[in-house]
């Protein structure tokens, strides 16, 4: 099998390097050299499937990374550094954006790519993909097109707004309006609403970015119109309202209603804005889901501009959407900044995919995995839950105790962050010693994350739970535990 002997390898040094003798035993002279390792017929198959240049780095980073552990020249290396190299390919040339269960029982999960996409969306994507698309060309005129007015006439029709812009993200659409109506001016917003969303977006730091005076009036807990009437002045460009989103001030609080915050502003002849954070385009009530204030609402309400995200209660692409005047949209649009948060194709194909099929109330939740997930009601989830335990019991063998449990799931996204949803799904206890508990535990959390499709739960009260409410494709998770094999 192995032609190559430990005897000759000084001759194999690549050049210019000379055996190190001080050492009472040199290191390298266990190893093969790189040569020798390229002409041997595993690697050869492995040149032919990835390329010569690549294998070469591969075989490189191994013999390099080896040296120390191959001490003993007795012991031929060889097998050991083809096996390094291969998995050593594998890993470089396998995804590093894959897949993965989302069982945190957090539905629309920042950290995992949050709303999943229509088969709608998909197909749209694939469409557009691969070829030239007319994303800003005019098919009627033979002129220029406005890559925006693919997903524009269906967010004037679904939110009644009269024009409407997209971008990146939501943080993009808020950093956008700031620059656009509102640079080197004031912009006035309750203390009350002074967030922090994940991943550092801080409103008071955005503001200065985006070149604005921020304007903070009222208090934490309550701020009246009277605070904004006599913050406005001839520096004043904006009025602002956050929508929270990822947290809730209870208790003794107020807030100006939004009527008459828009009749202040328009008397001033301010524009008044809200960032809707997720906005939904639907009435959640009536999938058994909290209410959430919807762009159509605050437009009525007398805003005039809203921006929302597209990939939270939306159910799309990540994107974020500006919807309200044509004349602060047009200069929105005219903004350099704008050119650098534009969404490319397959958003804006994914997007236009998901508003259309807005246009069916009726068929939303069957139709949107992520409105899908969320109306789900607890009791075909305990059903499934019933049916996968046993499965996941086998794989586990007695290394862990699994119970089918009531939970609650939880929207995510910083959206209706106190609202919880009944669930169902799986318990996992380790069955280890009161002190071994803990990392017992955490094995546990990793074995699962390592499965071909890594499954990602909750770690709470000493247990692992798997929340079933988002998983969609039950064959497949029993396949993935009935053939992983129990590690
Ligand atoms: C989520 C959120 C944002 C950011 O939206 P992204 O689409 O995640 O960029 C901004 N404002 C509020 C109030 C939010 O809830």
């Amino acid at each position: 099998m192995n032609g190559d002997t430990p005897v000759d390898q000084a001759a194999d040094l690549p050049p210019g390097t000379t055996p190190v003798s001080s050492a009472p035993r040199d290191a390298r002279a266990g190893l093969p050299s790189v040569d020798r390792l390229m002409k041997r017929p595993e690697i050869a198959a492995l040149i032919t499937a990835h390329g010569r240049s690549l294998v070469l780095t591969v075989v490189r980073e191994v013999l390099a990374a080896s040296r120390p552990q191959f001490a003993t020249p007795d012991a031929d290396p060889t097998i050991d550094l083809v096996e390094a190299i291969t998995a050593g390919l594998q890993t470089l040339m396998a995804d590093s954006l894959r897949p993965v269960l989302n069982l945190t029982g957090t539905v629309l999960h920042t950290n995992l790519g949050r709303a999943p996409l229509p088969p709608e969306a998909l197909e749209a994507i694939t469409r557009v993909a691969s070829g030239a698309s007319n994303l800003e060309f005019d098919l009627a005129t033979g002129r220029r097109g406005e890559r925006d007015d693919h997903v524009a006439q269906w967010l004037r029709r679904l939110t009644g707004a009269p024009a409407a812009a997209v971008v990146n993200n939501n943080a993009a659409a808020v950093v956008l309006l700031l620059n656009a109506l509102a640079l080197r001016r004031e912009v006035i917003v309750s203390r009350g609403e002074l967030i922090e969303l994940g991943g550092s977006f801080r409103l008071p730091d955005i503001m200065s970015r985006a070149g604005c005076r921020l304007r903070e009036v009222g208090t934490t807990n309550r701020t009246h119109l009277r605070d904004f009437a006599e913050a406005i002045g001839p520096q004043t460009a904006l009025i602002m309202k956050v929508h929270a989103s990822n947290y809730r001030i209870e208790g003794f609080t107020a807030e100006p209603d939004e009527r008459e915050l828009a009749a202040l502003a328009r008397s001033h002849d301010i524009p008044f804005v809200i960032d809707l954070g997720s906005g939904t385009l639907t009435d959640l009530t009536r999938f058994g889901l909290p209410a959430e204030p919807t762009p159509e609402q605050a437009l009525a309400n007398g805003a005039d501009l809203v921006t929302f995200s597209g990939d939270k209660l939306l159910g799309g692409p990540q994107a974020g959407m500006l919807v309200g005047r044509t004349d602060l949209i047009d200069r929105i649009r005219r903004n350099p900044l704008k050119r650098a948060m534009r969404c490319d194709k397959l958003t804006l194909a994914a997007l236009a995919a998901v508003l259309r099929l807005y246009g069916n109330p009726e068929r939303l939740v069957e139709r949107i995995p992520a409105l899908r997930q969320l109306a789900r009601p607890a009791p075909p989830i305990e059903a499934l839950a019933q049916r996968v335990a046993p499965v996941v019991a086998r794989w586990l063998e007695t290394r862990a105790q699994v119970t089918v449990a009531s939970m609650y799931s939880q929207i995510g996204s910083g959206s209706l962050p106190l609202d919880t949803l009944p669930s169902f799904g799986l318990r996992i206890e380790p069955l280890a010693t009161k002190r071994a508990a803990g990392s017992a535990l955490g094995r546990l959390a990793t074995e699962l994350r390592s499965l071909p499709i890594p499954v990602i739960g909750r770690v709470s009260d000493g247990a692992l739970w798997l929340d079933l409410r988002c998983l969609d494709d039950e064959a497949a998770f029993i396949r993935l535990f009935e053939s992983a094999a129990p590690s």
